[in-house]
Formats: structure tokens, sequence, C-alpha cells
């Protein structure tokens, strides 16, 4: 076990760009995929899981934004790929599955890393799981598993609705669970803190039910191929971590 955070540059720069800080390799590296819904706490789940294995956390959601923010500078030039999936994400739309694969073999050094990773926001259809498969196989490796953070619809109804923004500082709180000093007003800057419209509850329920059609094949795929662990993500961050080292544990108790 390890909780170095490595520099990611081979991630987020792609081509032959190393990592500064050159992962140790692990005796048993984890090579995961992370699933889950809106609002099931993925982002905070992934930061935690790949610190715990000592793992990568390589979030395509996370290259785009980066890959976004420097082609705004104009000193970074992208990738012909970088560029076609930075304007879909800007459009609001889904990266198409032939230039997200572009996108993820312009840094399949990544995939061979000896110190695994935990991928976040890829696949996101069955199309990338195939792929993301027949690129392993090929190398000689496996994903040992995809975890699905699984929670119930109305309480992540509840979690998105009850959501509000600093427009300002960005800083998020929640109406019950996690509310501000004094009601509407961000504790940071004074700024009135507003509801992010696909957070209304007309919205997210439209949102979930897009995930669940557009997951479902690709869970069927890693429920077909045994490699699906289904966790409750239903508690506090250090629980749901728990449980999922919990199911990594019953998969390959010397390791975790
Ligand atoms: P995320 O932070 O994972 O929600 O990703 C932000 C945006 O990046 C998405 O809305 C898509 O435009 C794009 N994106 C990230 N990963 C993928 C993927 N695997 N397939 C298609 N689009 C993606």
């Amino acid at each position: 076990m390890t909780s170095s955070n490595p520099g990611r540059e081979a991630w987020f720069e792609g081509g032959d760009a190393h990592c500064e800080n050159p992962p140790r390799a692990l005796e048993h590296p984890w090579r995961l995929v992370l699933l889950g819904p809106p609002g099931a706490g993925k982002g905070t789940q992934a930061e935690r899981i790949s610190k715990k294995l000592g793992a990568c956390h390589l979030s395509t959601g996370d290259l785009m934004r980066a890959c976004a923010a420097k082609s705004k500078d104009g000193c970074v030039p992208l990738s012909g790929a970088m560029q076609e999936a930075v304007a879909a994400m800007r459009r609001g739309e889904l990266v198409s599955d032939e230039t997200m694969c572009r996108l993820v073999a312009e840094r399949s050094r990544c995939l061979a890393c000896s110190r695994g990773y935990l991928f976040d926001g890829f696949p996101r259809t069955y199309a990338q799981a195939l792929i993301l498969d027949e690129w392993l196989t090929r190398m000689g490796l496996q994903l040992d598993a995809a975890v699905n953070l699984e929670i119930d619809q109305r309480l992540l109804i509840d979690r998105l609705g009850g959501r509000r923004v600093c427009p300002k500082c960005k800083a998020t709180y929640h109406v019950t669970g996690n509310p501000p000093k004094v009601e509407g007003i961000c504790d940071h800057d004074g700024e009135a803190l507003i509801q992010r419209p696909d957070d209304r509850p007309e919205a997210v329920k439209t949102r979930l039910e897009e995930y669940d059609r557009s997951c479902e094949p690709l869970l069927r795929h890693y429920e077909e191929t045994g490699r699906l662990l289904r966790v409750d993500a239903d508690g506090t961050p250090e629980e749901v971590l728990l449980r999922v080292v919990d199911a990594l544990q019953q998969r390959a108790p010397q390791v975790v």
C-alpha cells in the first residue's frame, strides 16, 4: 500500500511525455475502471481509491478541462483528437468513441504503467470498453475490475437537487447536508449562492435516466465478463472507500 500521488504528466501531456516523478512499480498494480451516476461521489472516491491503492487517477474529464484551459492560453498546441474532443465538450456533447479512443491511444504509455491506474470517465460506452479490453489484451494485461458506485435514485435527486454553488469561488454547499453559515450566502466571499440549472430536480431526473440508458450495456459487459464490482455508495466518503477496498480484497485478498 502506498499513499503517494504521482505527477501524471504522461496522462496530461500524452505522446512521449514521462512522469517527472516516475511511478514505483507495485507488486500488484491495480487496473480499474470507476463507474457511477452523477452525484454518486465518483470524483471524491476516485481520489481516495487511487491514493489508497497507489494507482494513478486517470480522469478523461480532468484531462480535457486541463487541455481546454491550455488551449485558451494559446501556448500549447493540441493534437487533432484533443482539439475535436475539447470542441465537443464545449458544445456540451459527449466526445465520439472514435475521437475518445484516439485520445487515450495517444496516452497508451499510461495503460502499461507499473503502478496501475483507476480510469474515471473512460470507458463511457460499450464500444470504448471493447477497445480498452483489446488494447490491454494486446499488451498482455487485463482490467481487474469495474467498480460501480450504486445509489438509490431518490437519494441522488436529493443530493444534486440540494446542491448550491458559489458563482464566484465555486465552493459547493448542500442545503441540509453542508449548509453555509448564512442561508443562501457563500461563507468565503459573501456572494449569493445559485443552483445550477442541471441540478434542478426535473433536469437531474433526465440526466440520471440518460446515464442509466447509456451505461447499461457497459455494466452488462463487465458483469458478463465477471469484472463488475457493485458497491453501495450511500454513506460517508470513508464508509464508501472501506466498502470498495473490501470488495477488491475479496477479489485479491493478498494485495489490499
Ligand atoms: P466528466 O468530467 O467525466 O463529466 O467529463 C466532462 C466532459 O468530457 C463530458 O461531458 C464529455 O464531453 C467529455 N468526456 C469525458 N470522458 C468522455 C468519454 N469517455 N466519452 C465521451 N466524452 C467524454
